[in-house]
């Protein structure tokens, strides 16, 4: 017998958009009438007290886009730069760099694992002084989360003047994040994580010291993507250039309920969805892939050799709608990785579990059925005994 299934994304980003939104996504608005500019303007406030620091300047693309946004702004053709290189994403910031003509140093992070600060410490001891250092808040393809102020703070004994940029595109609301106390020049975001909606719009935070920069200093020439006219328009009048009005719109209403819930609520809630996808999957006999620093977002795990990895997410997809993602390299075509991020909640990680349970004995894993569901149970029955 079979049923037809709703669909349901537990790949890290596009993330499931919560009910009530899709109405905002498609209203007729013109971008220069005033009630659109405040409501562009409530949005920028509403994101800077998720994030710990000033108002973002808002750009319209994915997050890739604001991360070449500041390489673009915030360096210069031979800037002497530090990537922390842990995964796809790390690569991408090598290569943006390079594009760039930067004098680049690929700091090497195994897959899996968050850097070795006493040698990371060694390192920037020793290099010349660094315009830029780069660094992920979370690792997705890996799942690794990384300790950001503790490298920050590293980063910032040895090269007071240099421009800390993280990319925070999955951390955003399922980790902590503390612009100003933590000291960070520049963190991006995007909308299709965390915040429940499509893709589409990315975010740029700067610090007081990096605002003062972009307007004071010398830099590459640039037109759409030019930070210094955005960050003077946005902060004088609204969106420089017709914004995905739509998405401004169902952003205002996502970033009311989440600031509902509150900071530390979020981070709270994903820790404990993160909590519990470990412990099934480890119940499910699976390895986990980021044994230390595992993140909020997403979990990671490598399947053994005699199970298909590629087939079971086709067949997780072809038989219940049900969309999990892999691994981003050759060396981890075996991994899946299951992001409990957004709007997602207890009972859509129950159903993501179940339906990895079904497909793990089509493909004859050996386990008890009903194993995983029972362990992620058993953390979340724990959790209400302590509130
Ligand atoms: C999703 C993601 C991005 C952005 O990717 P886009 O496809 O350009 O939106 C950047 N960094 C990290 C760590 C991500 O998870």
């Amino acid at each position: 017998m079979t049923f037809s299934y709703r669909e349901r994304l537990f790949c890290p980003g596009p993330t499931p958009i919560p009910g009530g939104i899709s109405e905002k996504l498609s209203r007729d608005t013109y971008h220069r009438q005033q009630e659109f500019v405040n409501v562009f303007q409530q949005c920028r406030n509403k994101l800077a007290r998720l994030a710990g620091g000033d108002e973002p300047i808002i750009l319209c693309c994915s997050g890739t886009g604001a991360m070449e946004a500041v390489v673009v702004n915030f360096t210069t053709p031979d800037a002497q730069v530090l990537v922390i290189n842990g995964g796809k994403f790390g690569e991408r910031f090598v290569k943006l760099a390079e594009i760039y003509s930067c004098k680049v140093i690929d700091y090497p992070v195994p897959w899996g694992q968050s850097p070795d600060l006493q040698d990371l410490d060694r390192v920037l001891a020793t290099s010349n002084p660094l315009t830029a250092f780069f660094i992920q808040a979370n690792e997705t393809s890996t799942a690794v989360s990384y300790p950001l102020p503790e490298i920050a703070r590293l980063v910032r004994r040895h090269h007071p003047d240099c421009l800390i940029i993280v990319d925070a595109v999955s951390s955003f609301i399922a980790e902590e994040l503390q612009i100003t106390d933590w000291n960070l020049d520049c963190v991006v975001s995007a909308s299709q994580k965390a915040l429940g909606l499509p893709p589409g719009l990315a975010f740029v935070f700067l610090s007081k010291r990096a605002k003062k920069l972009l307007l004071t200093n010398d830099k590459r020439p640039c037109a759409y993507f030019d930070l210094q006219e955005e960050l003077l328009y946005q902060d004088k009048s609204g969106p420089r250039f017709t914004p995905a009005t739509g998405l401004i719109l169902a952003l205002n209403e996502v970033l009311d309920r989440l600031l509902a819930i509150g900071n530390a609520e979020l981070v709270r809630r994903h820790q404990l969805l993160a909590k519990a996808c470990r412990a099934a999957l480890t119940r499910l006999e699976l390895e986990l892939f980021a044994k230390n620093n595992p993140s909020n977002a997403l979990t990671s795990v490598i399947l053994p050799s005699s199970l298909p990895a590629r087939a079971i997410r086709d067949y997780l997809w072809q038989q219940y709608q049900l969309q999990f993602a892999g691994g981003q390299s050759k060396e981890t075509q075996q991994m899946l990785r299951i992001a409990h991020l957004g709007f997602n909640d207890i009972f859509d990680l129950i159903s993501a579990l179940s339906g990895l349970e079904l497909a793990l004995t089509h493909f004859q894993h050996s386990f008890s059925i009903g194993s995983g569901v029972e362990a992620a149970l058993q953390i979340f029955t724990k959790c209400q005994e302590v509130h």
